[in-house]
C-alpha cells in the first residue's frame, strides 16, 4: 500500500481536513468515525507502520509519545479518573480494517469486558 492509498496517511497529512484533538510532529489523534464509546480517540503515528507488529527496536519512543498522547487526551476528556481503555488491534483475528497502525483511546462510560 502506498501513502496515497492509505487513509491515516491522508488524514495525516491533512489531506481530508480532519480536526485534530492532538498534532505533533510524530503523532495525530482524532475522533474515531463510528465512535465505540462516548469518548473514542485514534492516535496515530503520522510514519505508515501498518500495525503493532512492524514496531522495531527504534520505535521505543514512538510508542513512549503514543501513549503520553492518549493520556493527555484522556486528561483533556476528562476520563482520566472515570478510567480508560487503550489498545491496538493487528490482523484478522483482531479484527484490525485499517491497516495504518492507531491506538484506540476508549472511556466516558463502563466498557465492558474485552472479549
Ligand atoms: P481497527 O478495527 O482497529 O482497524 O479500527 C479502525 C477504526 O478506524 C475504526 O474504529 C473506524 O471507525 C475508524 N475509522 C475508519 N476510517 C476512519 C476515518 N476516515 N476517520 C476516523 N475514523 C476512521
Ligand atoms: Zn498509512
Amino acid at each position: 500500500m502506498t501513502d496515497q492509498d492509505c487513509i491515516f496517511c491522508r488524514i495525516a497529512r491533512g489531506d481530508l481536513g480532519t480536526e485534530f484533538v492532538h498534532q505533533s510532529d510524530a503523532v495525530v489523534a482524532f475522533d474515531d468515525a463510528a465512535p465505540a464509546a462516548p469518548v473514542h480517540v485514534l492516535v496515530v503515528p503520522r510514519r505508515h507502520l501498518a500495525s503493532v507488529a512492524d514496531f522495531g527496536a527504534g520505535d521505543s519512543g514512538l510508542l513512549a509519545e503514543i501513549v503520553e498522547v492518549a493520556n493527555q487526551v484522556a486528561r483533556n476528556r476528562g476520563i482520566d479518573a472515570t478510567g480508560y481503555r487503550l489498545l491496538t488491534n493487528h490482523g484478522a483475528d483482531a479484527g484490525q480494517t485499517v491497516h495504518h497502525l492507531h491506538f484506540h483511546l476508549l472511556g466516558g462510560a463502563e466498557l465492558g469486558p474485552l472479549a
